[in-house]
């Protein structure tokens, strides 16, 4: 049975209950984990703050190095760690390794920044004074994070965190916690130092805690002792966090539910946008908080511009992602395929033109699995859910436009704002694009991808600060002032 990570031990939760794991594929028991209360997490707390104490003194050159001997231990680990992700996920085992090297890419990065933090010299008016800005790490930092990228948003917490000196405690979804409390537990071996100086991450530096949000997750929002909240996950649940955490004045940044628009002009490389429409929309059985999830064409390349995308989505295998044949998984939950398919069955039910898929493939092992088709939708109209919500599975909407203006007023009327990209090869309107979207980040003939050298993030309800880039770093220290008068 698989175990949470408290205080450097592999420990069962106090209340000694576990639940299983199921395999989203077929319902097969994956393993059991425990089922931790806000007992587990006041102990995660205890050694993360005892912990904090000794790595917030190791030099930023240490804990860059403790990072990158961590992430040589993930890559020694990756065919183990990417069959768990597959088996408890769902997505393929191409995708679960793309998620690996993804993570250890973003931990690597931010291994790189540890030394390279910096503070400021400030002149003052009064003579023979200078101030100073310099900047501390924060202390505790809780990481909750969702079930469709445990791997990589996890890093995405962690990697800052442990760069800037603080501890952490993530709290995984709970139906994906078997990678990660691997991952956290290779990481706690990594070492830094040479020789008879060699030492490993201090106890309680890093500590998953498995179980409910409601339990587990609210423990760490309520409590005073974490000063600072990263979270990933829906808009709802988002709210309810920054609601809790503010009580307690806690620094919050929230990575939270996207709409993303692809808008495609008729002067765009077409072959390539097709293409790229396909991974930006059915990567991860779509399940992507950055994704094509609304697709805008040009009225005189969507003819064109369909038929391709029918032709790859035809080619499309779905299945187990266990198998090399499988191209795209299962939805992770039974209530995440019933929420699309809700979603399909309104934009049908006012209008909308199924141009593939639109139903569960059937037939052996897929009828064990919350499989769903690959889904292609056209005349969606402005009101249907796949318009106004957000599509968390292989759904894509599409609609039509003649001018670039009305193409960026309809991109621009949902309430989120996470990614859009703009597909042209006219500077103006790619420049326009630029400017005019609203959300986080802007692509240009690009596939929506997180880069981990860039902010990334959304506005509107797409959520609060950033993650990614030496901008994710600011939100894990605290400026401090310093003034010295020469007397
Ligand atoms: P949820 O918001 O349901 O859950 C996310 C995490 O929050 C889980 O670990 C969950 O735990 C935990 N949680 C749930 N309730 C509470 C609570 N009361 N207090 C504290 N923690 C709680 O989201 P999903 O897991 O369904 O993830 C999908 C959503 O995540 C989508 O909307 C997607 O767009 C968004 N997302 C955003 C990204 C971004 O960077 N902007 C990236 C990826 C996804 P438990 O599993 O135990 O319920």
């Amino acid at each position: 049975m698989a175990k949470m990570f408290i205080g450097g031990e592999l420990v069962d939760s106090v209340t000694k209950e576990t639940y299983e794991i199921r395999n989203p594929a077929n319902g097969a028991v994956v393993d059991a984990i425990p089922k931790g209360n806000e007992k587990d997490v006041q102990q995660a707390i205890q050694a993360a703050e005892s912990a904090f104490k000794e790595w917030a003194d190791v030099t930023p050159e240490d804990r860059g190095s403790a990072l990158m001997n961590a992430c040589e231990l993930i890559k020694k680990n990756t065919s183990e760690i990417a069959q768990l992700l597959t088996q408890e996920q769902g997505k393929t085992l191409f995708e679960a390794g793309l998620e690996i090297h993804h993570l250890v890419h973003g931990l690597e990065f931010y291994a790189g920044l540890a030394s390279k933090v910096r503070g400021s010299h400030v002149p003052l008016p009064q003579k023979g004074a200078y101030g100073m800005v310099i900047r501390q790490p924060i202390g505790v930092c809780g990481g909750i994070v969702p079930w469709n990228f445990p791997l990589t948003l996890m890093g995405t917490k962690l990697g800052p965190a442990l760069a800037a000196g603080n501890s952490i405690i993530i709290k995984p979804a709970s139906t994906t916690p078997l990678a990660t409390a691997r991952v956290i537990e290779l990481i706690a071996q990594a070492t830094f130092g040479e020789g008879k100086a060699q030492k490993t991450l201090p106890k309680g530096t890093v500590n998953v805690v498995t179980g409910p949000g409601s339990s587990v997750g609210e423990e760490i929002l309520r409590n005073p002792r974490i000063r600072r909240i990263a979270f990933t996950g829906s808009t709802p649940v988002g709210r309810h966090v920054m609601e809790v955490a503010g009580r307690e004045i806690k620094r919050v940044t929230l990575e939270l539910g996207g709409s993303d628009p692809m808008i495609v002009m008729e002067d765009a490389n077409i072959d390539l946008a097709i293409k790229m429409a396909d991974v930006g929309r059915y990567f991860n059985c779509g399940q992507m908080c950055l994704g094509v999830k609304r697709l805008f064409l040009q009225e005189s390349i969507a003819d064109k511009f369909l038929g391709g995308l029918v032709e790859i989505l035809k080619k499309k295998t779905v299945g187990n992602g266990m198998s090399k044949e499988t191209r795209m998984g299962p939805i992770h939950l039974e209530s995440q395929r019933k929420e699309v398919e809700e979603q399909v069955e309104d934009a049908k039910s006012r209008g909308a033109k199924t141009l593939f898929g639109g139903e569960r493939p059937k037939g052996g092992d897929l009828d064990k699995g919350f499989y769903y088709s690959p889904t292609l939708m056209s005349n969606v109209p402005e009101d249907a859910r796949m318009t106004t919500e957000e599509v968390f599975g292989p759904a894509l909407p599409v609609y039509t436009f003649k001018s670039l203006d009305e193409a960026l007023e309809k991109a621009n009327s949902s309430e989120f704002g996470l990614g859009s990209s703009i597909w042209t090869r006219n500077l103006l309107s790619a420049n326009k694009a630029i400017d005019k979207l609203q959300a986080g980040n802007v692509w240009v003939n690009s596939l929506h991808y997180g880069y981990d050298e860039l902010p990334f993030g959304g506005v509107k309800s797409s959520g609060l600060g950033r993650e990614h880039g030496p901008e994710a770093l600011d939100y894990y220290l605290e400026p401090k002032g310093v003034v010295i008068v020469n007397v």
